[in-house]
């Protein structure tokens, strides 16, 4: 893709939906950590299920610890992996309490040294939470990146550092939700919606599928 070409690109997701939102539901940046480290390999409807039980019970660090790890599994055992996640979330919890004051910090080094907290879970708190141009590639980005021409790359880091350099700044804090969504509802694994695509001028998939 060309720099117009990635430029008409964004400006396109941009008119369709001017002002992306995450999936995840939340209502503080400790709700949003906790539904992004909930959330790795499941959905955002998967987790939000169970958060909408969990988070009136216990929304902050040390309601977390008061529950205890069985208490918190109790609420999160229908997302996958769950007991792991509870143990780092109670970790997580743990650090925030004694050595954050509670609170989420804003910096990539902090979050990374949070049990449970990778590059991507950090990208996501720093874009959503704090407004940074961070590029948190999961799946739906990396297939985006690869198929469209956009980012190529063999690994996330390689999509994510290609993107952080491609894309142009004025969407630079947007577009990981553009490429989500339209990865999530677009430009699927299985199959590409390429006729209904509002992207496909742009994009150099060789194997462009048409209407059925
Ligand atoms: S044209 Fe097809 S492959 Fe290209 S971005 Fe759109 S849906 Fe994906």
């Amino acid at each position: 893709m060309t720099p117009p070409q990635i430029e008409a690109f964004f400006a396109t997701l941009q008119a369709a939906n001017p002002s992306p939102q995450t999936e995840l539901e939340y209502t503080s940046v400790f709700e949003l950590l906790t539904a992004v480290l909930l959330s790795a390999q499941a959905t955002d409807v998967g987790v939000n299920k169970a958060t909408r039980k969990l988070f009136p019970v216990a929304n902050t660090p040390q309601a977390i610890l008061d529950l205890g790890q069985e208490g918190l599994e109790s609420y999160i055992k229908t997302i996958g992996l769950y007991r792991s996640k509870a143990k780092h979330l109670m970790q997580t919890c743990r650090m925030l309490v004694e050595q954050h004051g509670g609170q989420v910090p804003g910096t990539r080094e902090a979050l990374e040294a949070l049990p449970g907290v990778g590059r991507k879970t950090a990208n996501v708190v720093l874009n959503v939470a704090f407004g940074e141009p961070t590029m948190a590639v999961d799946t739906h980005i990396f297939r985006v990146g690869n198929r469209t021409g956009l980012a190529p790359g063999k690994t996330p880091l390689a999509v994510e550092l290609q993107l952080m350099k491609r894309v142009p700044p004025a969407y630079a804090v947007d577009s990981h939700h553009w490429l989500i969504l339209h990865g999530r509802y677009v430009c699927q694994a299985r199959k590409p919606l390429c006729p209904r695509c509002a992207v496909i001028a742009y994009c150099d998939y060789k194997d462009k599928t048409t209407a059925p």
